[in-house]
């Protein structure tokens, strides 16, 4: 079968792989119909996520069952399901809380060695760990193109709104029009939040999240503190999302934060910088970060996705064909794309 794979930082290469096979009894295997670029495999074709060179990559899929083994029971062969883009075990101590998205045993789909060793979904076939765990039937009627953002980019988005405690009648700001951030501001719309202020720097993105009713704020033409306040009486949102994943944007959220408000931090931080700790212990600010739990959140956001109350389909910019994949990491690259998705 034919596999997308990393070989060094800026290439990827279609190569021929042996279909994988069953293993355990809760395993399922996959025939990939549709596989997302995301975000996290530009991390991987830049070299900031260590891979090893011929290691399939990806994580985001939709597909038909082809083969389960004995104890898979939430699925059946020839069922269309989409995946989580990790597994988890669902007995440890971490799962038991239901914080699956920090399972003892967790693997992530097509990260490496290091994060659980498990080959990617942009591939012919994909074997599933897990797989009851791991696996949702696509609701019928939806497509390919929606269904894969449930495990993953929506998923991310509806965690970051939800791990913050919004209510309905809530004011947020978004921080960071990325798809994350896109689908964290169709969230925060969807529960009930009564405005949510979007931030970005890039024309196209501001124009796609005012269609999806958010007040757009442009990061560097416009003053987003001064716009915030001068709409919330001065004192600032209920929730603020960074996207972004950086300390610069954290301390724009910490200043655009009400007093004894949540900031939610969705982007993937990684070492060391400088956010206004004193501001943010004056106002009792709530601060919570971390991958999202997206196999606790997966059913109701397809629930929401059938109720029309989410649509990723306006993020999907570009379709191409596995074996246009190292085309298709070059246009990510270059940001062009919001979402390109994959098929056979
Ligand atoms: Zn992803
Ligand atoms: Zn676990």
């Amino acid at each position: 079968m034919r596999a997308v794979t990393f070989q060094a930082p800026g290439e990827v290469r279609i190569e021929e792989k042996p279909v994988p096979e069953l293993g355990a009894a809760d395993d399922a295997l996959i025939r990939v119909e549709a596989s997302g670029i995301c975000g996290s495999d530009l991390h991987i074709f830049h070299g900031q996520v260590p891979v090893e060179p011929g290691f399939t990559i990806g994580h985001e899929f939709v597909g038909t069952v082809l083969a389960a083994g004995a104890d898979v029971e939430r699925v059946a062969v020839g069922d269309r399901v989409l995946g989580c883009f990790h597994t988890a075990c669902a007995t440890c101590a971490t799962c038991l809380r239901g914080d699956y998205h920090r399972c003892e045993r967790g693997r992530i789909f097509g990260h490496g060695a290091n994060l659980g060793d498990l080959q990617g979904a942009q591939a012919d076939q994909l074997l599933v760990p897990r797989a009851n765990v791991t696996l949702r039937r696509v609701p019928e009627g939806m497509s390919d193109d929606v269904a894969l953002f449930a495990g993953d980019v929506m998923g991310t988005g509806y965690h970051a709104v939800a791990h913050a405690g919004m209510r309905s009648g809530d004011t947020v700001a978004v921080l960071g029009l990325g798809p994350v951030g896109l689908c964290a501001v169709q969230a925060a719309l969807a529960g009930g939040a009564s405005k949510v202020f979007a931030i970005d720097s890039v024309e196209q993105r501001l124009a796609m999240a005012a269609d999806f009713g958010a007040t757009p704020v442009h990061l560097t033409e416009e003053e987003p503190k001064r716009v915030v306040r001068a709409a919330t009486e001065k004192r600032g949102v209920d929730v603020v999302v960074d996207a972004v994943g950086a300390a610069a944007p954290l301390a724009m959220a910490v200043s655009l934060c009400r007093d004894a408000g949540t900031v939610s931090g969705i982007g993937a931080y990684a070492g060391k910088g400088e956010v206004p700790l004193g501001l943010a212990w004056l106002k009792g600010l709530t601060l919570r970060l971390g991958l999202a739990n997206v196999i606790a959140h997966v059913d109701r956001v397809l629930s929401l996705i059938e109720a029309g109350k989410l649509d990723p389909s306006p993020l999907v910019t570009h379709h191409m064909k596995l074996d246009e994949a190292a085309e298709a990491y070059a246009i990510y690259d270059r940001r062009e794309a919001l979402k390109i998705v994959l098929t056979p």
